[in-house]
Protein backbone atom coordinates (compact mmCIF):
# COMPACT_ATOMS: atom_id res chain seq x y z
CA UNK A 1 0.00 0.00 0.00
CA UNK A 2 2.99 2.70 0.60
CA UNK A 3 4.36 1.48 -2.41
CA UNK A 4 1.18 2.11 -4.20
CA UNK A 5 0.81 5.64 -2.48
CA UNK A 6 4.64 7.15 -3.65
CA UNK A 7 3.48 5.90 -7.29
CA UNK A 8 0.64 7.59 -7.29
CA UNK A 9 2.17 10.36 -6.92
CA UNK A 10 3.98 10.26 -10.42
CA UNK A 11 4.14 13.01 -12.77
CA UNK A 12 2.00 11.80 -15.22
CA UNK A 13 -1.79 14.00 -15.01
CA UNK A 14 -4.58 11.72 -13.81
CA UNK A 15 -3.81 8.91 -15.68
CA UNK A 16 -6.71 6.06 -16.02
CA UNK A 17 -6.75 3.02 -14.03
CA UNK A 18 -5.62 0.75 -16.64
CA UNK A 19 -2.53 2.95 -17.46
CA UNK A 20 -1.95 3.33 -13.60
CA UNK A 21 -1.21 -0.47 -13.30
CA UNK A 22 0.62 -0.87 -16.03
CA UNK A 23 2.86 2.01 -15.11
CA UNK A 24 3.55 0.57 -11.80
CA UNK A 25 3.97 -3.27 -13.43
CA UNK A 26 6.40 -1.79 -15.84
CA UNK A 27 8.09 0.18 -12.66
CA UNK A 28 8.05 -3.13 -11.10
CA UNK A 29 9.82 -4.78 -13.30
CA UNK A 30 12.01 -2.63 -14.49
CA UNK A 31 13.53 -2.66 -10.90
CA UNK A 32 13.53 -6.59 -10.83
CA UNK A 33 15.74 -6.36 -13.43
CA UNK A 34 18.02 -3.98 -12.73
CA UNK A 35 18.15 -6.00 -9.44
CA UNK A 36 19.49 -9.06 -11.17
CA UNK A 37 21.69 -6.95 -13.54
CA UNK A 38 23.29 -5.79 -10.38
CA UNK A 39 23.42 -9.34 -8.97
CA UNK A 40 24.97 -10.47 -12.21
CA UNK A 41 27.67 -7.76 -12.42
CA UNK A 42 28.94 -8.15 -8.82
CA UNK A 43 29.13 -12.30 -8.89
CA UNK A 44 31.47 -11.63 -12.42
CA UNK A 45 33.60 -8.84 -10.84
CA UNK A 46 34.01 -10.92 -7.77
CA UNK A 47 32.76 -7.95 -5.56
CA UNK A 48 31.98 -9.28 -3.21
CA UNK A 49 33.39 -6.08 -0.16
CA UNK A 50 33.23 -8.31 2.86
CA UNK A 51 35.38 -10.42 2.02
CA UNK A 52 38.88 -9.36 2.59
CA UNK A 53 41.76 -10.68 0.04
CA UNK A 54 43.34 -13.36 3.38
CA UNK A 55 40.53 -15.21 3.17
CA UNK A 56 41.13 -16.12 -0.10
CA UNK A 57 43.02 -19.09 -1.78
CA UNK A 58 45.23 -18.63 -4.60
CA UNK A 59 44.08 -20.81 -7.65
CA UNK A 60 46.95 -21.97 -10.17
CA UNK A 61 47.20 -23.91 -13.20
CA UNK A 62 47.16 -27.44 -13.19
CA UNK A 63 49.46 -28.07 -15.77
CA UNK A 64 52.41 -25.77 -14.88
CA UNK A 65 51.29 -23.84 -11.63
CA UNK A 66 51.16 -20.55 -13.32
CA UNK A 67 48.55 -18.22 -11.16
CA UNK A 68 47.37 -15.80 -13.77
CA UNK A 69 44.46 -16.47 -16.17
CA UNK A 70 42.48 -14.99 -19.29
CA UNK A 71 38.95 -15.47 -19.90
CA UNK A 72 38.16 -18.09 -23.07
CA UNK A 73 34.92 -18.92 -24.23
CA UNK A 74 33.56 -22.56 -24.94
CA UNK A 75 30.95 -22.78 -27.69
CA UNK A 76 28.47 -25.63 -27.14
CA UNK A 77 26.04 -26.21 -30.17
CA UNK A 78 21.73 -26.74 -29.36
CA UNK A 79 20.13 -28.52 -32.36
CA UNK A 80 17.81 -26.12 -33.82
CA UNK A 81 14.82 -29.26 -33.04
CA UNK A 82 15.96 -28.67 -29.20
CA UNK A 83 16.26 -25.05 -29.14
CA UNK A 84 13.42 -24.30 -31.24
CA UNK A 85 15.14 -21.89 -33.54
CA UNK A 86 14.96 -21.88 -37.11
CA UNK A 87 18.73 -22.70 -37.33
CA UNK A 88 21.20 -24.76 -34.49
CA UNK A 89 22.12 -22.15 -31.78
CA UNK A 90 25.50 -21.62 -30.57
CA UNK A 91 25.87 -21.19 -26.51
CA UNK A 92 29.21 -19.30 -25.01
CA UNK A 93 30.42 -20.16 -22.06
CA UNK A 94 32.43 -17.81 -20.76
CA UNK A 95 35.52 -19.72 -18.37
CA UNK A 96 39.08 -19.20 -17.81
CA UNK A 97 42.74 -20.45 -19.47
CA UNK A 98 46.71 -20.05 -17.91
CA UNK A 99 48.17 -17.11 -19.14
CA UNK A 100 50.91 -19.23 -19.40
CA UNK A 101 50.42 -23.06 -21.52
CA UNK A 102 46.41 -22.06 -21.98
CA UNK A 103 45.53 -25.39 -20.20
CA UNK A 104 42.18 -25.08 -18.95
CA UNK A 105 41.82 -26.69 -15.29
CA UNK A 106 39.30 -29.32 -14.80
CA UNK A 107 36.93 -27.21 -12.53
CA UNK A 108 36.78 -24.33 -15.91
CA UNK A 109 35.71 -27.33 -17.92
CA UNK A 110 31.94 -26.45 -18.77
CA UNK A 111 30.77 -29.86 -17.78
CA UNK A 112 31.85 -28.18 -13.98
CA UNK A 113 30.72 -25.13 -14.21
CA UNK A 114 27.56 -23.79 -12.24
CA UNK A 115 28.11 -27.20 -10.09
ZN1 LIG B 1 49.59 -23.45 -17.28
Amino acid sequence: MLLLESLREGSIPSPTAKNKTSLIFARLVFSFYISIINNLIMAQQGMNLNISLDKTTPLACEECGCETFTQVTFLRKVSKFIAGTDQDALIPIPSFACTNCHHVNDEFQPKNLGE
